[in-house]
């Protein structure tokens, strides 16, 4: 294990300037957090953190890094929070810690095996800051280092795989290619023992057998392209046995077969001596049809370069050949980093890791996260939100997704039938805006619908559809309803008794199709039930005036008989109260049906009604249905005058309150030195309810005046 002076030794050796003070803090405190915890493998706890430290500091990172590799499984594993690292080390070690602890938190919860690209999408989405990832890579990699002393065979197995398909494509996109290969072969040994100990032997056999082969052939390439005056740097080096079973299980080959396990790399100065080296080396030694490919031309879409040819080489052996230019080759070897590099002008230290160097530069001097993802391009997918389904399933929905989106995204009627939603074990709205590694559980009813208001927040266009689907037909269904109540109304009160019969010869007349379009129309106030009546029987007279109805009524001289029924929910599409009386179950009310509107309840002496007295074809007798106050939901509007002292509107609350009415709005209209004007909106299940409660405010000596609002 790294001692304590080695590890500042080591840093301060790349980076004179680190801060000692801290390394040495944070080595003592992630000691003492890990006490006497030990790993599987016997040894202290304390030796891993140590250890992704020390392998943080073969790439030369900064003291944050190092420090973050020091403490990342403090809070994870020990009573250590982010709030003592941040009163230790700073808002910055702090942030870092916490994202590396995010990163393992959101590994327990996946079951990666199927959407491997979606779970590395989110590790990226997640680390907002590059240092969090390349911690979490060390993470991996010293716990790859010691996989064999996992006992649980199931357990190594699934480390295996995860870091086969998840972190060694993560280290090779970032462009740490020793990492990924170690990652691989690692991987390998555990998953595939038997396969990766034949391909070694082989490989060590071919090796003896050839003696220092790579070395030749290099040296001939090299003497071969001077011949033509091309200057080239050539490197070779045997494949990894990793890459070699790759490309047996691909080609479908055996070993044996599989001739070309040496890849040599030709580095020239110009893109015009690549074409040119390659016509040297194709005229020189055989090649092997089909293996040439330009990506100089055509570069693959992470921007790679280079030209790959198989040729039967010196010594009779396949060869693979890549030639390119440096600039090619760092972006080949460094992957997306690379471009940080050639950013800064000003980076020509010419240290092997000054590509890190750059990228050190950019997190130093980027103002925000935003900007870094911007600098880095990588790929962050910052459009994109990754959520766990309780099964671990990761859906990926487009930034400010909400539960309701995140419902339709896992089924139509997940979303059609959703009620609630636990986020992260917590109940939440469902307008809420998912975040990164959110998981998701979705509550359903069987009895629930789509609701309209939904559509103001959903941002995925399935939702959208489904939800406007649903409504449009809820809508049509509403109106189908309410139409052939009235229709049935404007019979009866002309004593006639109504039957399909009398009036599926009229459609016709009517322009419509089927008896729902037609009682839709009815509803949506195109035609009126009187239309409807005096077309089937031209003698009636269309029955009295629902107007006059209406005054009858108010003498309580029928039950409703004529009447068409009002539900006491509200009633939706087909059917609103009116927001000019807000009328309530108990009251007289009256309907207006308007075209395209469907129907408006009033009550009978709101203001609003003498803008209809001229037009009674839209008048509809209506009246509550028996059931409506229990359905609850009503709004009743008060005008309370309060005053102003302490106490008074606890006293105003109280009074609503010990009256079971419920408060939904309160806004002040107007406040002067000994009083104040407000508006309160109380949900009651009726008029008598309200009653009761504007009897309780007035007989409160803090409430001056109470009036219920109308208009
Ligand atoms: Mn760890």
């Amino acid at each position: 294990m790294l001692r304590q002076y080695e590890l500042v030794e080591r840093v301060k050796r790349y980076d004179p300037g680190a801060d000692e003070d801290a390394l040495n803090r944070a080595y003592v405190f992630s000691m003492q957090a890990h006490g006497s915890q030990t790993r599987e493998s016997g040894d202290p706890y304390f030796s891993h953190p140590v250890e992704v430290a020390g392998i943080l500091c073969e790439k030369k990172l900064d003291c944050d890094s190092i420090i973050t590799g020091l403490l990342h499984d403090t809070v994870e594993d020990t009573v250590a929070t982010i709030a003592d690292i941040r009163d230790l080390f700073g808002n910055d070690i702090a942030r870092l810690v916490d994202g590396v602890t995010k990163l393992s938190q959101i590994e327990s919860l996946s079951d990666r095996a199927k959407q491997a690209e979606n779970f590395r999408k989110l590790l990226l989405a997640m680390s907002q800051d590059i240092r969090v990832l390349l911690v979490k890579q060390a993470d991996r990699l010293h716990n790859m280092r010691t996989l064999k002393f996992i006992r649980n065979d199931a357990r190594r197995n699934r480390i295996a795989r995860e870091t086969m398909e998840i972190y060694a494509p993560l280290a090779e996109r970032i462009g740490i290619r020793d990492w990924k290969d170690e990652l691989e072969d690692l991987s390998f040994m555990e998953l595939q023992p038997d396969a990766r100990s034949s391909i070694t032997k082989r490989l060590a056999f071919l090796r003896e057998s050839g003696g220092d082969i790579v070395g030749r052939v290099s040296s001939e390439l090299i003497r071969t392209l001077a011949e033509k005056g091309i200057e080239a740097k050539v490197s070779g080096r045997e494949k990894t046995p990793y890459s070699v079973w790759r490309k047996m299980r691909r080609k479908h080959i055996v070993f044996e077969q599989l001739s070309d396990i040496m890849a040599f790399r030709v580095i020239v100065g110009r893109v015009e001596d690549c074409y040119q080296a390659l016509g040297v080396i194709h005229g020189h030694y055989r090649v092997v049809p089909g293996r040439f490919k330009d990506y100089v031309s055509v570069p693959k879409p992470n921007e790679y370069r280079s030209l790959h040819t198989t040729v039967i080489g010196p010594e009779n052996q396949r060869v693979e050949i890549q030639i390119r230019t440096p600039e090619m080759h760092e972006v080949a070897e460094l992957g997306v980093a690379a471009h940080w590099q050639f950013k800064q002008d000003a980076a020509t230290d010419g240290k092997q890791y000054r590509w890190l160097r750059g990228l050190l530069e950019i997190l130093e001097h980027a103002e925000a996260p935003e900007e870094l993802l911007e600098n880095t391009k990588l790929e962050m997918f910052s459009d994109q939100v990754y959520c766990f389904s309780p099964m671990g399933e990761i859906k990926e929905l487009p930034r400010g997704a909400t539960p309701v989106d995140f419902a339709y995204a896992v089924h139509t009627e997940i979303g059609d039938t959703c009620v609630g939603v636990k986020i992260n074990g917590e109940e939440a709205p469902l307008r809420t805006v998912l975040k990164n590694g959110d998981q998701v559980e979705i509550l359903t009813s069987a009895d629930q619908t789509p609701s309209p208001t939904w559509e103001s927040f959903v941002i995925t266009g399935k939702a959208r559809a489904c939800i406007r689907r649903f409504v449009r037909s809820l809508e049509r269904e509403q109106y189908v309803r309410l139409g052939r109540e009235i229709v049935e109304k404007a019979f009866r009160r002309d004593h006639r008794d109504y039957t399909d019969a009398a009036v599926r010869g009229l459609l016709p007349k009517f322009h419509c199709r089927t008896m729902d379009d037609l009682f839709q129309a009815v509803g949506q106030g195109q035609f009126t039930g009187r239309d409807v009546l005096v077309t089937a029987y031209p003698e009636s007279n269309g029955g009295v005036d629902p107007a006059n109805r209406m005054v009858l009524r108010n003498g309580k001289d029928d039950k409703g008989e004529f009447a068409v029924p009002i539900h006491g929910l509200i009633p939706g599409m087909a059917v609103h109260l009116g927001a000019c009386c807000h009328p309530l179950p108990g009251e007289q009310i009256v309907g207006i049906s308007s075209t395209g509107k469907g129907l408006t309840i009033h009550t009978t002496d709101c203001d609003t009604l003498e803008n209809f007295v001229n037009a009674p074809e839209q008048w509809v007798d209506v009246h509550w249905e028996a059931n409506a106050e229990e359905e609850g939901g009503h709004i009743g509007r008060l005008l309370v005058t309060l005053a102003n002292r302490p106490g008074s509107l606890a006293a105003l609350t109280g009074v609503i309150g010990r009256g079971q009415g419920n408060i939904t709005n309160l806004k002040i209209n107007e406040r002067a030195v000994d009083f104040f004007e407000m508006q309160i909106d109380v949900e009651v299940s009726s008029v008598d309810h309200l009653t009761d409660i504007i009897a309780g405010l007035r007989a409160d000596p803090a409430v001056g005046q109470v009036e219920r609002e109308r208009g």
